[in-house]
């Protein structure tokens, strides 16, 4: 199978942010193309914009001279439908309608010919909707593009139901031949990155509600701890909160308003306040001119224990056993047990695992990191009833160790922790559907999102149960369906060596 010939027009309709980032990326790629706007002078001027982002590729050195003005004598402004008569390939990417993507895709399919690829960018409609009205909807798909287009690389192929496999694999083609990298995925709400995505958000909004840590707390333990390039917080400041929450309601009725994504009060009152973030000048955070940085909230120095016993295997964290020698703090072992770091006053310091610090005497829960010699800070929660020598020396430890300390409410899942097991769950569910390959997903939220890991990468790490037992702790205090953990990881607990936890307590059949 290959793709759409070079030789062949690519006509982009909607001459937008998008479409005019698709049309450069068709254009570079060697296409002829063609752009066309409902708006009068639209494609025109979607034209000179793409003309002077080619030419501004020359001044940057990243395109010579010959290559641009060839490109730029490639793509010319369509004043009709009927022009495109010649097109291999359409991408639509119009306002975000049923109706207004229905109507164009009926009038287009009497335009171009037998062979031409039909397609859309939408994010948030269902591409086997949008494609019924077609006579031929099997050479219909969704063909999603990040934004900007021109520079991030992940390009989702979309399968409706009535899409032939050879379209997609025309389209998969096409999109490795323009240097992009594609991911299959069927029609799901969402598709790959704005489902799988949803708990990045979703576990941060909650621990704000839950009061368990303020925006810039949480921000810096996902970035410093969870390796992820920005926080939630953040990260929506600059999306907009507005465009950020709209997706997460889309996701969330289009799943017929399954717990699992449900929105957030917090955000819902940002919105409606006006706060969209960085374009409205506050949203979580204030953006205003000289407004200083919000500093994540971080414990005073304490004095580390001199020596402590590691019981049992610490699993994730294990590779805090090595940290603690090399920092100089006498490590003793116990084999069976735990697991658990035993401090010499009593308290233990525990692996984030779905529970409680208030159900424990004197246990303070530890933060997953994806790394714990790179990790810049943990995170670490206590109850009002952990005794104060536990939480000094649980803090004083990870100090010595060079970290930073924020500790948090009690938090069950801590942060990374729930936020990673989330993300699992929802992979997992998603392969076991259908909705995507495993590697595929890993690939989208990796290119798509910049997570350090993809999801299945994480379960790999972190072991068969680990995701599993955490959500079935937090199912238990939260219940409601958020965190029932899927039946997808159930099974997974059971295809390694794991053993998932229901099995042991006997409620697992
Ligand atoms: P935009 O508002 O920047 O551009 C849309 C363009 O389509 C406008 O120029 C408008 O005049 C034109 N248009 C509207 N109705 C039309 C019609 N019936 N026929 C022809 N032209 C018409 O929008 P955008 O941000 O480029 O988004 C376009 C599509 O891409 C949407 O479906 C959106 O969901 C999707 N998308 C957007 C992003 C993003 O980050 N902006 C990312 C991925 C996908």
């Amino acid at each position: 199978m290959t793709g759409i010939e070079r030789s062949r027009t690519v006509a982009v309709i909607g001459a937008g942010t998008m479409g005019q980032g698709i049309a450069q990326v068709a254009l570079l790629a060697g296409h002829h193309v063609l752009l066309y706007d409902a708006a009068p002078g639209r494609a025109g001027t979607g034209v000179g914009e793409v003309t002077a982002r080619v030419e501004r590729l020359v001044a940057k050195g990243r395109l010579d001279h010959a290559e641009a003005a060839a490109a730029t004598a490639r793509i010319g402004a369509a004043a009709e439908l009927a022009e495109l008569s010649g097109a291999g390939l359409v991408i639509e990417a119009v306002v975000e309608d049923v109706t207004a993507k229905q109507e164009l895709f009926r009038a287009l399919e009497a335009v171009v010919p037998a062979d031409c690829l039909l397609a859309t960018n939408t994010s948030s409609l269902s591409v086997t909707e949008l494609g019924a009205v077609l006579r031929h909807p099997d050479r219909f798909l969704g063909l999603h593009f990040f934004n900007p287009a021109p520079l991030l690389p992940l390009v989702e192929v979309v399968s409706g139901a009535a899409t032939a496999p050879a379209a997609a694999d025309r389209a998969v083609e096409t999109v490795l031949g323009w240097g992009k990298t594609p991911v299959r995925c069927a029609d799901t709400p969402g598709f790959i990155v704005n489902r799988i995505a949803r708990p990045f958000y979703a576990e941060a909004f909650a621990v704000l509600e839950e009061r368990g840590a303020d925006p810039a707390t949480i921000d810096a333990v996902l970035r410093e701890s969870g390796g992820f390039r920005m926080g939630p917080f953040e990260l929506t400041d600059l999306i907009g909160q507005d465009v950020n929450e709209a997706v997460t309601r889309s996701v969330w009725e289009s799943f017929f308003r399954s717990p699992k994504f449900l929105p957030s009060l917090a955000q819902r009152r940002l919105v409606q306040s006006g706060r969209l973030g960085r374009k409205s000048g506050s949203g979580w955070y204030a953006h205003g001119p000289g407004e200083p940085a919000p500093e994540p909230h971080t414990a005073a120095p304490e004095e580390a224990p001199a020596e402590v016993t590691v019981v049992g295997d610490l699993g994730p964290a294990a590779a805090l056993v090595e940290l603690m020698e090399e920092a100089g703090v006498k490590v003793e072992r116990v084999g069976t047990g735990g697991p658990y770091i035993q401090l010499p006053g009593e308290g233990q310091l525990v692996l984030a695992d779905g529970k409680t610090s208030v159900e424990f005497t004197d246990v303070v829960y530890f933060d997953l990191a994806l790394d714990y010699r790179g990790a810049g800070r943990i995170a670490l929660s206590a109850s009002e009833d952990t005794g104060e020598r536990t939480l000094a020396e649980a803090v004083g430890l990870f100090q010595k160790l060079g970290k930073k300390v924020s500790v948090i409410g009690d938090v069950p899942g801590m942060i990374v922790a729930r936020t990673v097991a989330m993300l699992i769950d929802l992979a997992a569910d998603a392969v076991a559907k259908g909705a995507a390959s495993r590697a595929d997903i890993d690939t989208a939220m990796r290119l798509g999102v910049n997570y350090p890991l993809g999801p299945g990468e994480w379960h790999d790490r972190l072991g068969p149960d680990w995701a599993y037992d955490l959500l079935h702790h937090l199912d238990e205090r939260c219940p409601g369906g958020r965190y029932a953990p899927s039946l997808a990881l159930f099974r997974l607990g059971y295809a390694g060596d794991g053993t998932a936890e229901a099995e042991e307590e006997g409620d697992g059949a």
